[in-house]
């Protein structure tokens, strides 16, 4: 077959590592921001700061954008598949987008209220934290019905639970333990233990679909997103970083929710490219026996739509179709044919005193010794109900007439049965012509074998004859 399945022809083992190096691959790529996170660790001042208020608002403007085209686009996947998995996408999305825009909106007070500014930014990630965790709980879980996803209600509770949200930061903000390390540190810690989890999960449970796999690299930058937070001072470059590597976390958990928008428009039914070429070579091969099989029955038609049931004989279309293509090679330069009509003689009589079913017994006994008779390349068609007609190719009027000979005295010399009835006498009456000599058309050599046979039958049966007579005298033969 194709190169389709080539996949599958490889060697176990060095399939096998590649698969491992693909996995070591995909877990050093998860693990860069950590690389990044060590270096300023250890090699960078912590007191070194870089504060722009302007930079810090567009940032989270533009993020608050991205945030609800994303929230949109997984929300329009949520409502054509069902999936719980991107239902608690979406409000995992809502949520970060409600209450971190309120950590952009108070940049300006980053001196006068310090927690004000700070504590959203980890109250938005605790809250999409512990929703993508749900959600990678309910990876799997059968969907959602097509009412239940348009009904507003639950999406407006869950707004209504932000914002709600949104009011409790607030008010620890300006209360007097906002300033305890703690609190930040539980809303942060407590965003990076659910994102551990998350990927705790992943691996334990064995997720390897595609989305999934770009779910857990991003749920991992998350959990380094909020490691970097808890090491990071407001401003300084740990800090900045940290927002980098949650927007390179979000961008790319955006990416799979993309992709499923323009394909399946669900996480868990999109494959794997393993998969994909498995279904494919599956598929290649159901459409091939699919072909093959419709050949054979193209073919069987074809034989069924030429040949008479009763005898297996051609029919007369095929018999018309051989004799074109005979005239066709003579217009090449090939040598002439002739053809024989037959009719077998006083069969009415024959039916009469035997019975119908004897009449097809020997209608089908003649046809077989008929095609005994003859050369593999000649054909014979039952063109009436007893009577038939033998395309010769490459023959000429004499050795056709020889053939025909030959046929009509092994008929005669033959014994038919049929049932308990032996020894059947049964003649038969030929007429002989040739293409080019009696006529240069279908019509034309067909009716002087007609006529020819007309006439043997009229000299009392059982014989061949090549040409009209006239009066007693054969113009030929
Ligand atoms: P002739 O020698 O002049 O040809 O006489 P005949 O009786 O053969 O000719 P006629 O045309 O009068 O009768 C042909 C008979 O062939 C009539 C019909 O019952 C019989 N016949 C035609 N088709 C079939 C068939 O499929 N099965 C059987 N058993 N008989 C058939
Ligand atoms: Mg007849
Ligand atoms: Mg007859």
């Amino acid at each position: 077959m194709s190169g389709i399945i080539v996949a599958d022809e490889t060697s176990g083992a060095i399939r096998l590592v590649t698969k491992v190096y693909a996995s070591l691959l995909l877990a050093c790529f998860a693990l860069l921001p950590a690389y990044l996170i060590a270096y300023l660790f250890f090699f960078q001042d912590p007191t070194l700061k870089f504060e722009d208020h302007a930079f810090h608002v567009i940032a989270i403007a533009a993020a608050t954008l991205e945030g609800l085209f994303v929230t949109y686009v997984t929300w329009r996947c949520y409502r054509s598949s069902g999936e719980p998995l991107l239902r608690w996408m979406t409000l995992g999305f809502l949520g970060f987008v409600l209450i971190y825009a309120l950590h952009g909106a108070f940049t300006g007070l980053a001196h006068h209220n310090l927690w004000l500014f700070l504590l959203y930014g980890p109250a938005s990630r605790l809250v999409m934290a512990i929703l993508l965790f749900v959600a990678l709980l309910s990876y799997h879980r059968p969907s959602d019905a097509a009412d239940q996803r348009i009904q507003p209600r639950p999406w407006l509770m869950w707004v209504g639970l932000f914002v709600l949200v949104d009011l409790a930061v607030a008010y620890v903000a300006n209360s007097t333990i906002a300033g305890h390390l703690a609190v930040r540190l539980s809303m942060e810690g407590g965003a990076l233990v659910f994102s551990v989890l998350n990927v705790t999960v992943l691996l334990q449970r064995r997720i390897r679909s595609p989305l999934m796999t770009i779910f857990a690299i991003s749920v991992t930058a998350f959990a380094l997103a909020s490691l970097a937070f808890i090491l990071g001072r407001p401003w300084n470059h740990m800090w900045w970083l940290a927002h980098a590597i949650f927007a390179a976390g979000f961008f790319l958990l955006s990416y799979g929710v993309v992709q499923a928008f323009l394909t399946t428009r669900s996480f868990s039914t999109i494959y794997s490219q393993e998969e994909m070429m498995a279904r494919l070579a599956a598929a290649m091969a159901r459409t091939e026996n699919a072909l093959r099989e419709l050949e054979r029955t193209n073919r069987t038609l074809e034989r069924l739509a030429a040949t008479d049931p009763l005898t297996g004989a051609d029919n007369r279309r095929r018999f018309t179709e051989q004799v074109e293509a005979e005239m066709a090679r003579i217009h090449r330069g090939g040598e002439p044919f002739s053809v024989l009509a037959l009719d077998l003689d006083n069969f009415k009589a024959i039916n009469d005193r035997y019975g119908h079913q004897a009449g097809d017994d020997i209608l089908k006994g003649f046809v077989q010794r008929c095609l005994d008779a003859i050369r593999p390349y000649d054909g014979v068609a039952r063109v009436g109900g007893e009577e038939f007609m033998v395309l010769l190719p490459r023959t000429v009027l004499e050795a056709a007439r020889d053939i025909a000979e030959r046929l009509r005295a092994s008929i005669a010399s033959s014994s038919f049965e049929s049932g308990r009835q032996r020894q059947i006498p049964v003649t038969v009456s030929i007429g002989v012509s040739q293409f080019g000599r009696d006529g240069d058309t279908i019509d034309a050599i067909v009716s002087a074998a007609d006529e020819r046979l007309y006439d043997a039958k009229h000299q009392g049966r059982n014989r061949v004859v090549t040409a009209i007579q006239i009066g007693n005298q054969p113009l030929l033969s």
